[in-house]
Formats: C-alpha cells, structure tokens, sequence
C-alpha cells in the first residue's frame, strides 16, 4: 500500500491536531485532502513525510514506517510544501542540482525532470525571474527528482491565477498517471478537477472518504424556487421524484430531488396548474460543495 494511515493521533502540546485518523491510499489513485483552515491537513502531510513525529498510531509509505524507516519513506515520497521554499537567488539548475545531490540522483535526471514539468522555456532562468506558477514547477521538479512512487502536495495551487491554476492542475494530472498523489486543499472545484477519490477532514477528524465518481452519480439536485404566493408543503411534495422540501425564506423553497432529469420544468408545470406563479429557478446542484458545507461547517 503506497499509503497507509491508522488510528493516528498528533497533539501539540495539549492542542489535538489530529484525532484517530484512518485511511489508505492504493497504488495510482489521486486524493484530494480537504478541509477548512486548521482542519490538520499539513500536520498529516508533514507526518506522512516524516517532518514531524506523530504522538500515536501507525503510518507507513510504501510499507516503511515513518519512524523507524524514515529514510525509506524518504526515498520512496516527494513533497511540496505549502510554502515552497525556493532558493530565489539560484537559477533553475543550480536549485534542482542541489536537491539532486542529496537524493543521489544523475545530472541528466534534471534536464528530464525540467521537460517532464514544462519548465523548458525558462531553464536558464533564476528562480526569482519567474512566475508564480513556473516557481510551482521548479518545486514540483524537485519533489520528482528522485522518482519517488508517491507525491504530497500541500495546497499546490495557492496563489496561482486563473491560467497557471489550469496549468498547474494539468500537470499534477499527467504526473498523477504514474504516481500516487495526496494533494491538499481548501478549494472544492480542484478536487473535482483533478482527483480521483476526496478525503474531507474537519478539526483533526475524517468526516468523509468517498471515490468521486461516486459523489457525483448519488448527486441530487436542488432547486430554489421562489413562487408569487405561498404554496403548502404538502402541495410540494406531490411533485413527481420530490426528495424535501424547505422553505428559505417567505415564498422561497429547496427543492430536493433523486433525479438527474431536470426538474425546472417540472416545477414550472406544477406551479401553473395549482394557479402559482414562478418567480425565480435555479437550480444548484453541486454534490461535493454541499457535502463539504454539511460536514464541516
Ligand atoms: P491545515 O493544514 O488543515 O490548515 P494544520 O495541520 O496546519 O491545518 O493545523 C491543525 C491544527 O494544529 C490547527 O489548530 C493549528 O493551529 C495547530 N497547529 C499546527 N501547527 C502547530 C504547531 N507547530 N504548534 C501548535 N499548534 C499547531
């Protein structure tokens, strides 16, 4: 198992990070880890990676365990952290030969690892002359000098604007074909956009670990509906695959339903034959966000 996580504890002092964590990560699976601020998203990576000493259970990468094999582990991960500590002073190659020599790895593996990341074009540049999105690339480049089988990336899309954010996650999806990647964020349209299994955790505890494919086919639809006058829930509820009803606010509704058909229409017809009329309809179907909201607000 390239990652295995149980019954794992860390506290700061009396602070509890991280309480009973479990899970584990097949061979090849890209996992979104998300969480609001504070949830303990870095702690666990930084364990994971061996940065920092879990105060219980048990952790292994690629079956080493992290403390009593930590160089193993090291061999076997390649880590972004949050906040990518670039030599800015540095050019490219000088920065990347030196991550190189302390993984033992030949010169010709930088110039492998520069194209594999798209980092071509800039190669002979300092560090402190690029992009933000192209210094994500030279600590993407480092993280995979050593060719290790699983990857962490904590948050690797912050601060990115809209074409190096696309750019970024293209390219942790192409790696991701090769490799096992945890990558963390606070941002629910990533873990669409590029993974393929979602692990939610709220104040140091898994609230949710589910395969996307799966979120998105149990997804029901909600729709707002604002009608002229007030309607009678046990009207509403006669509307054909109806799964709740709740009023918002005044003459406003959500509408849940078991469907993928949409219903707007539906409800447009169930409006004008019981003498309504239909003011406002949206519908908001986003499955991940309101799971998300739901477990950890
Ligand atoms: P996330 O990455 O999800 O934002 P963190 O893992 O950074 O969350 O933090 C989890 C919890 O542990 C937070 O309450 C944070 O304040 C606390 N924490 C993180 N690092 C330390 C530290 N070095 N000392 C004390 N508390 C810490």
């Amino acid at each position: 198992m390239p990652i295995l996580v149980k019954n794992t504890t860390k506290l700061y002092g009396k602070q509890l990070a991280l309480n009973n964590v479990t899970f584990e990560i097949p061979s090849g699976e890209i996992v979104g880890f998300l969480g609001p601020n504070g949830a303990g998203k870095s702690t666990m990576m930084k364990i994971i990676t061996t940065y920092l000493p879990k105060s219980d259970g048990v952790v292994t990468v690629n079956g080493f365990d992290v403390d009593s094999n930590a160089l193993d582990v090291k061999k076997s991960v390649g880590y972004l952290p949050e906040h990518n500590p670039l030599y800015l002073e540095l050019y490219i190659k000088e920065y990347l030969s030196f991550h190189a020599n302390i993984h033992l790895v030949s010169k010709d593996r930088i110039e492998e690892v520069i194209d594999l990341v798209g980092l071509t074009p800039e190669k002979n540049k300092k560090i402190n002359q690029l992009s933000k999105g192209y210094r994500q690339r030279v600590g993407l480049a480092a993280a995979l000098l050593h060719d290790p089988e699983v990857l962490i990336l904590d948050e690797p899309t912050t601060g990115l604007d809209p074409n190096q954010l696309a750019d970024i996650r293209n390219l942790i999806k192409k790696i991701g074909k090769t490799k096992t990647v945890l990558l963390s964020t606070h941002i629910m349209q990533e873990v669409e956009a590029m993974c393929d299994r979602v692990i939610i955790i709220n104040k140091g505890e898994i609230v949710a670990d589910k395969k996307l494919k799966d979120l998105l086919e149990s997804q029901e639809q909600i729709i707002e509906v604002e009608f002229d006058l007030r309607a009678e829930e046990q009207l509403l509820k006669t509307i054909p695959n109806i799964k709740s009803v709740k009023n918002i606010f005044d003459n406003t509704w959500h509408l849940s339903f078991n469907t993928k058909e949409d219903m707007r229409s539906k409800i447009f017809d169930f409006a004008q034959k019981n003498g309504l009329k239909t003011l406002q309809l949206q519908q908001k179907v986003n499955s991940l966000e309101s799971l998300f909201q739901e477990l950890t607000n």
